[in-house]
């Protein structure tokens, strides 16, 4: 299908879907959900056809949670789509009620990356339907299956329109920018930079969430066993393309010798995934590979020290473990998006901070330390859109935290109520009932110059005015109406 020929139909869907009430697109997001969970041996298959993750391993990761992140996302969007009453002083705005109102924009695009197939479409999807959008949705090339099954079974569930699939690179995508109401895109920064300007040409609203150089900041009184298990996880899981994953150890030289052994050790008892058993899939194409190939390799040229791994030669990339990196390094400094953690070792916390946040990046940043009030005030320095203590990623599937960062990482927020901008325009409903006219409407007279007199004296707390105020008023009320209805 087209560009033009998928907007079109989502056009035709989206005013029934926007005339439905708020509890029936719930019920449908619901009622889609379940169905996803249900058809999970297809969701799996196609998943595998596009990761190469372990089955068990999808299936906690995209599948198993989505009703429960569907019923979050519910709760969230009726709050961020309720009426809000604007409160009115009586004294200044006599009479007046104001209503602000979340409008859908119409049709959505959701332009979707590669590396977790279904969720990055179920992130923006399901607030732009709660919100009463339409989607046309164009996932990556790279990963077909997913994206196909998950509209199958969305097109079952919701009828023709409401979200329509299209096929196609960028310039599919870039022919969606020119007819669609609002933009919601996740990906690379490169293309996110593109997206982003075309959509302020088209004065579209517009969401880029990109990439990110995730930093995780060891400290000596961390519980070492934990924070291995928990940076291990964090940096390898999906061979590390996540946008999220941690990338950069930052560890203080009192425990670097025990964590970078410790990490090792962890990296070398993961296996790739053979045959759907394992913990470490292949990396997803000939393209990031080769971008880990390059970190990996000049980072070793220039003075870093492979402790865990070995050497990529193709696309199955084993858990790499970089000791002794430093700024500088593409390693250190551009996003790798692969199973490779650079490990960087200060001198103390206020230097693992001022490292960390030496990034063009900042999606998620850790603190590990048993202090939770210092990790805590340590945390606030990192310069990102989620700051953590002793853990790492995780809010990416909860749907009440946005997902945002800083920088590179883009200024789009994913989940939470602050999503909303992108999915609704506000439109505020005034409606006046003062049977008087306003004191500030024509004509200027001695009244009114005594009216403002009053109300400035009465702002600043000088009550003595209130009598006189009154009297002004009703003489600036009468003078009002004899001078519209002119002399007789
Ligand atoms: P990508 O930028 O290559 O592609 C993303 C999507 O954009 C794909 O659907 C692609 O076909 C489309 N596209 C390409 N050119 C386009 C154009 N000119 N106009 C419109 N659309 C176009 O990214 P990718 O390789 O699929 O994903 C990996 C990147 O995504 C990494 O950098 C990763 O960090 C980032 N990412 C970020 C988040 C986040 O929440 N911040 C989440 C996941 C992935």
């Amino acid at each position: 299908m087209s560009p033009q020929d998928a907007v079109h139909s989502a056009r035709r869907a989206a005013a029934p879907w926007a005339a439905s009430t708020f509890e029936e697109r719930a019920q449908r997001c619901r009622a889609l959900a379940a169905a996803l969970v249900e058809d999970r041996r297809a969701g799996l298959d196609a998943l595998r056809a596009d990761v190469g993750r372990s089955d068990a391993d999808s299936l906690l990761t995209e599948l198993a949670t989505l009703p429960g992140y569907v019923a979050g996302a519910i709760q969230v969007a009726k709050a961020a789509l309720a009426p809000e009453r604007v409160p009115l002083s009586m004294l200044d705005f006599p009479g007046k009620k104001a209503v602000i109102e979340a409008v859908p924009r119409g049709v959505v695009a959701a332009i979707t990356p590669w590396n977790y197939p279904v969720l990055q479409i179920v992130k923006p999807v399901i607030p732009a339907l709660l919100a009463g959008n339409s989607v046309v949705l164009k996932p990556s090339p790279y990963a077909p299956h997913a994206a196909a099954w998950f509209w199958r079974v969305a097109a079952g569930v919701l009828g023709e329109g409401v979200i329509v699939r299209v096929e196609g690179g960028a310039e599919v995508g870039d022919a969606l920018i020119d007819l669609v109401d609002a933009v919601v895109f996740t990906g690379s920064v490169a293309t996110g930079r593109r997206v982003a300007m075309r959509c302020a040409e088209r004065l579209i609203p517009c969401s880029v969430e990109l990439g990110g150089k995730d930093a995780a900041i060891v400290l000596a009184d961390c519980d070492l066993p934990r924070t291995l298990a928990g940076i291990a996880f964090a940096a390898f899981h999906n061979a590390g393309q996540d946008c999220a994953s941690i990338e950069r150890v930052i560890v203080v030289d009192a425990v670097a010798d025990d964590l970078v052994k410790g990490l090792a050790a962890a990296a070398g008892r993961l296996r790739l995934v053979t045959d759907g058993v394992g913990e470490v899939p292949p990396m997803q194409n000939d393209a990031v590979a080769a971008v880990v190939r390059r970190h990996v390799t000049e980072a070793i040229a220039d003075g870093a020290v492979l402790v865990g791994g070995n050497v990529p030669t193709d696309r199955r990339i084993p858990a790499i473990v970089l000791d002794r990196c430093r700024p500088g390094m593409a390693v250190v400094d551009e996003e790798t998006f692969g199973p490779v953690v650079a490990v960087i070792r200060v001198r103390d916390a206020d230097a693992a901070v001022e490292m960390a946040n030496a990034s063009r990046f900042g999606l998620n940043g850790s603190v590990w330390t048993k202090d939770i009030p210092a990790g805590e005030a340590l945390a606030r320095r990192l310069h990102v859109g989620i700051a953590l203590v002793n853990n790492h990623g995780f809010p990416g599937v909860v749907p009440q935290i946005p997902w945002t960062g800083t920088g590179d990482t883009g200024t789009g927020v994913a989940a939470s109520r602050h999503a909303y901008a992108t999915f609704v325009r506000r439109r505020t409903i005034v409606v006046d009932r003062n049977s008087d006219p306003d004191l500030f409407w024509f004509p200027g007279n001695a009244d009114l110059d005594d009216v403002a007199e009053r109300v400035a004296r009465l702002q600043l707390g000088h009550y003595s005015v209130v009598f006189g105020l009154l009297m002004a008023v009703r003489r600036r009320i009468a003078a009002i109406r004899s001078w519209v209805t002119g002399p007789n």
